[in-house]
């Protein structure tokens, strides 16, 4: 039998191992799981579409529940980036609902559909062995860069009065967002910059024809832990931007959300270094810092200095709030004419 024919849907998981011819006694633990799952379902589309669904639902609520924790202990408030905005439950359920909703509606049909589109462009999803660390590092690097890019692009594109006030405004309507708010968003705008997510993959895909939907999972959990974090709120002085200086983190993107300004990107800080769109966020920066040292000068306590912040965040968010409604005025001006 070819391997045409081997990656014909018609043929049961149990059918695509004997053609390939598959040793099960090499495998490691991990592979065998694997095999197993892709046996207990029989057809390969429903075992890939439910493991991408249930990977994405885990980590997703997986990730955002120490946060949940974080925002509920009063200790973390001192690395709190807006330190009066601590969500509360009624906010984090309501968010929870519509995540839901969209996970349900949108997200689930879109992953059962990645299968065939991942098998089409060659991707190998029930095969083993699975890929080494070697393989998947210089592809997860890629993956983060396409989509680091693509998301930069997107966003402000996201941020044109049309488009800002029918589809990104839900995903603003956080000013000190948390890690739930990470996919609270309109259905297209998770379209939009799930693609950036997706693409990454396939076009390596298309292009390499090497890559196992195991390292595109790994990718997502990276992916969702960087996305959920970067909403958390909390700057910590273990926080990876701190390790590494070109990281974005929370702090880069909590300003995105306070000021309605700047800070496009995802992942990294170099788009909008390179192209300017964060002088509003270095110049705020530069500004905290000032009031810190002079606040250290004038001897002023912590409750003091405190007053000091809040005051700070408030002008920031302040600001926001009217570029914000210039950016819906001109949207409701274009549709007058
Ligand atoms: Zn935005
Ligand atoms: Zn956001």
């Amino acid at each position: 039998m070819s391997y045409a024919n081997v990656t014909t849907p018609a043929h049961t998981a149990a059918d695509l191992y004997a053609s390939a011819g598959t040793d099960f006694s090499k495998l490691n633990w991990l592979e065998s799981q694997w095999v197993a799952w892709y046996l207990y379902f029989g057809n390969p589309v429903i075992a890939t579409g439910l493991a991408s669904f249930l990977v994405h639902e885990i980590v997703y609520f997986g990730r955002s529940l120490p946060w949940i924790i974080v925002d509920a202990i009063p200790y973390f408030r001192r690395w709190k980036l807006q330190p009066g905005k601590i969500p509360t439950a009624a906010e984090q359920w309501e968010c929870t609902k519509l995540v839901l909703l969209s996970h349900f509606s949108i997200e689930a049909p879109l992953i059962i559909l990645f299968h065939p589109l991942a098998e089409l462009v060659g991707m190998s999803t029930w095969q083993v062995p699975l890929p080494g660390w070697k393989i998947m590092l210089p592809q997860i690097a890629f993956f983060f860069f396409f989509e680091d890019m693509f998301h930069y692009f997107a966003h402000q594109l996201l941020h044109t009065p049309m488009l800002y006030k029918h589809i990104h405004k839900i995903h603003h309507k956080y000013s000190a967002p948390f890690g739930l708010a990470a996919e609270y968003a309109h259905p297209a705008e998770v379209m939009i910059l799930g693609t950036g997510t997706i693409a990454g993959p396939l076009l390596y895909t298309f292009f390499r024809r090497d890559l196992h939907i195991f390292t595109v999972y790994v990718w997502i959990t990276l992916r969702l832990f960087q996305a959920i974090d970067a909403h958390s709120g909390y700057d910590f002085p273990w926080s990876l931007q701190h390790i590494l200086p070109f990281w974005s983190g929370a702090e880069h993107h909590d300003f995105h959300h306070m000021a309605f300004v700047n800070n496009f990107s995802t992942s990294f800080r170099w788009w909008d270094r390179v192209l300017g769109t964060d002088d509003k966020y270095l110049a705020y920066r530069e500004r905290v810092k000032a009031a810190k040292d002079a606040a250290k000068a004038k001897g002023l306590n912590s409750a003091q200095w405190k007053e000091v912040e809040d005051r700070m965040v408030k002008e920031a968010e302040a600001e926001g709030v009217r570029a914000e409604s210039e950016v819906v005025r001109k949207a409701e001006g274009k549709k007058v004419q």
